[in-house]
This record gives C-alpha cells, structure tokens and sequence, in this order.
C-alpha cells in the first residue's frame, strides 16, 4: 500500500546523519519506507517542519505505529498521557529505560518541565550520545532538547581554532561541549545551578579543557568579565532579547552573535539589531515552534 505523508528530501551522502537527527526528535514516521530518488533520500515525518513537502511513500511491512514521542537518550517523552502507548514504546527499542509524560509547559527562569512516569524506570536522568558528545542530562532540573543538534554542528563548523567563545545560556553545556575542540576558549554560563553541576561533569566527561564553567546571571557579565569574544551564542528564545545590549558590549569588532529567538513573523527583530550596530544580519527558520510561532536564528556580523 502507499500514502501521502510529509517528507524531508535530503543528499544521500547525508541520509544517516538526517536520519539519527529525526529519529531523536521522534520524527521520522517509521511506518513508511524511505524513497530513493537518484543521489537523493526522501525521509517520512510525522508532520511538516522546515524543508519538508508531500510524496508518496510505501507502507513498511509489519511496523506497528507507535504514538507520537521525542527520544532524550534512554528517554522517550510522549506528547499524550497514554500508559498503554508507552509500554509499546519502551518494548520498541532495547536502549529505552524510561517514558515521561509532561505534566506543565516549559517554564520558569531554568526552562525546565515537570514529569510523570508513564513505564519504565522512576526517573528523569539519562546519557544523550550526541555527534560523539556524551550529556548527563536530570531532565526534571535542566534543559535539554537534542532538536538544536544540527544547529550545533553549523556553527562547530564556523568557528576556528583562536576563537574565544561565550555561551551565555548554557544549560547542560551541548553549545559549549560541541564547540570545544573548535575553539580556543570558551565560557559558559548559566544561572541553575544544578544546570551547572551537570555542565562540570559533561565538561569533564567529554575531556574539554579549554571550558569555563560559570554560575551567574548573564546580565552580570559585562560588568565582570575582562574579555571581549569573537563568537557569542544565545540560546534563551522566550527572553534572548533582554540580554541583546549586554552580547553587543561583550562582542569584539568583527565578531558573531548567534541568537535564538521565537518570532512570530519574518524580520521580528532586524531593526533592533541593526539599532545594536550589526553590519550584517542573517534570519533562519531552525523550526516550527506552535502555530503562528518559529524558533529562529539570527547570525549577527558586529
Ligand atoms: N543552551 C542550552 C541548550 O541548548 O540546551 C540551554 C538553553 S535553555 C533554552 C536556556 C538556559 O538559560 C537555561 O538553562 C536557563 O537556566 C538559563 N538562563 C535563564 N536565564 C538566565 C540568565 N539570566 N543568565 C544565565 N542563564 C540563564
């Protein structure tokens, strides 16, 4: 049998690494084969996201659909509070320990979520492997989505080797952890401090040198660090905007900003960032936030 579903066409040479990035997000619909379009793949997702369109996929024999979720390392978190769903979830890969369902939004300064356990073991902690890079991660303290893992790998690949890096809302350290063997030194900074705790032990189990781990509000920094920095990244989409005037004064001429932010159309924040002094601005759509809500991201030449 065939059906229509939203697909994300992608170079083959590419497909594996697209692949693990959709099966973390819980995107990929597993239910349907993949297609093969000459030097291309076309991969099904649950729903459309950024790049994706209609085709036509053929029906994977034998596959039980299982209920929507994201995976978090040994982790699933189903989006409904459905017990049965999740014994199936748990069963469908041998790597899963645990299944949550979210009891509140995303909320608070630390943008972090409660839980209920709906199978499996009794916890919110887990190991996320993430292009090499291993995250302890307690879900119920800290933030963690593995849905900007692209992201990171784009900029890991812009920085260079003397750069000097502040990421200025760190969480767990996936930003800074990722850029590490990138750059020359980099800062991270956030204000919970069990986010912190968590960043010294990923520092330590990734074996980054060049790490400043720091437990402080980001809009104490420009009055105390003594450095200017060539690339800052800022990764606080709800409140990003509060801390702009503080990444201008922490920038170094002819330095990057990347900044993270929920839009609710194109061009939200250009004009204010131009106001800041950027010389050039770049706005891309990373992803589909709610409906009439992206989460996008600003490359800002200062
Ligand atoms: N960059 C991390 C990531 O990609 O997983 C975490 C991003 S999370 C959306 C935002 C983080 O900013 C949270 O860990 C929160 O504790 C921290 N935060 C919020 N307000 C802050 C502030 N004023 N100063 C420093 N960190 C802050």
């Amino acid at each position: 049998m065939t059906n229509e579903q939203w697909g994300l066409r992608v170079p083959a040479k590419k497909g594996e690494e697209v692949r693990q990035a959709l099966l973390r997000d819980g995107a990929l619909d597993l239910t349907f084969k993949v297609l093969h379009d000459g030097e291309f793949l076309v991969f099904p997702v649950q729903e459309a996201r950024e790049g994706t369109s209609r085709y036509v996929f053929e029906d994977q024999p034998g596959r039980i659909s299982l209920p929507r979720h994201e995976l978090v390392g040994g982790i699933a978190i189903m989006q409904d509070n459905d017990p049965k769903g999740a014994e199936a979830i748990l069963a469908s890969r041998p790597s899963l320990h645990t299944v949550l369902f979210p009891q509140s939004e995303v909320s608070g300064k630390y943008r972090t979520r409660d839980y209920m356990v709906l199978a499996g073991n009794d916890t919110t902690l887990t190991e996320v492997n993430e292009y090499g890079h291993r995250y302890k991660i307690d879900l119920a303290n800290a933030y963690f989505s593995s849905r900007l893992s692209t992201e990171r790998q784009r900029i890991a690949e812009k920085t260079r080797n003397n750069e000097n890096v502040l990421d200025m809302f760190t969480g767990v350290g996936p930003f800074a952890i990722t850029l590490a063997p990138h750059a020359a030194f980099i800062v991270a900074v956030d204000l919970n401090p069990k986010a912190v705790l968590m960043l010294i032990e990923n520092i330590r189990k990734n074996k980054a040198t060049n790490i400043l781990p720091l437990l402080a509000d980001a809009c104490r920094l420009r009055s105390t660090l003594p450095w200017k920095f060539d690339r800052i990244i800022m990764n606080l989409p709800l409140a990003g905007t509060d801390f702009l005037t503080d990444a201008f004064r922490l920038i170094r001429h002819g330095g990057m900003i990347h900044f993270y932010s929920l839009v609710s159309r194109e061009g939200e924040h250009i004009d204010r960032i131009y106001e800041l002094g950027a010389t050039e601005v770049t706005e891309r759509i990373v992803r589909s936030y709610s409906p009439g809500q992206w989460h996008a991201v600003y490359d800002i030449e200062v």
